[in-house]
């Protein structure tokens, strides 16, 4: 599964927990993350993560245009809801097309923990016949 992870600087220590908790599960798929997010992810578990730009230069948009095609399969974006982002409209837009394509979304650690878990139960493999990108030749 292709599995994003987004943390606003604020959020950053419940991701690297969430990640490390959960690590045993999410070393079993393909992990994508904004700039700084993934590397604090990598630096701290071991993972591999694909790394996209730093969220505020355009990371969101590049996971909202995997997003687009339907190929991210569960996104977890812990948002800081107590700060403002200057790039609010590139974070409203993600979300939103995750609703465009009934990605399964979390946006904080409790409901992360929920869909990281479902992920290690196979809750979320109908994903595979919807996900272009395990239909490719
Ligand atoms: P970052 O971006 O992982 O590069 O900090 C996250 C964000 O603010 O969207």
């Amino acid at each position: 599964m292709n599995v994003a992870l987004i943390a606003h600087d604020k959020k950053k220590n419940d991701m690297i927990n969430l990640t490390y908790a959960y690590q045993h599960i999410l070393k079993e798929h393909k992990l994508f993350a904004t700039g700084t997010t993934g590397q604090m992810i990598h630096d701290e578990t071991g993972l591999d993560v694909i790394r996209f730009k730093s969220g505020p230069l355009g990371g969101d948009q590049q996971i909202g245009a995997l997003v687009a095609a339907n190929e991210i399969d569960l996104v977890v974006f812990l948002r800081d809801p107590l700060t403002a982002q200057p790039h609010e409209p590139d974070v409203s837009a993600l979300l939103r097309l995750c609703d465009v394509h009934n990605i399964p979304l979390a946006t904080n650690v409790a409901s992360g923990e929920v869909l990281l878990r479902a992920l290690g139960r196979g809750d979320l493999n109908w994903r595979k016949v919807v996900n272009p990108a395990y239909n490719k030749e």
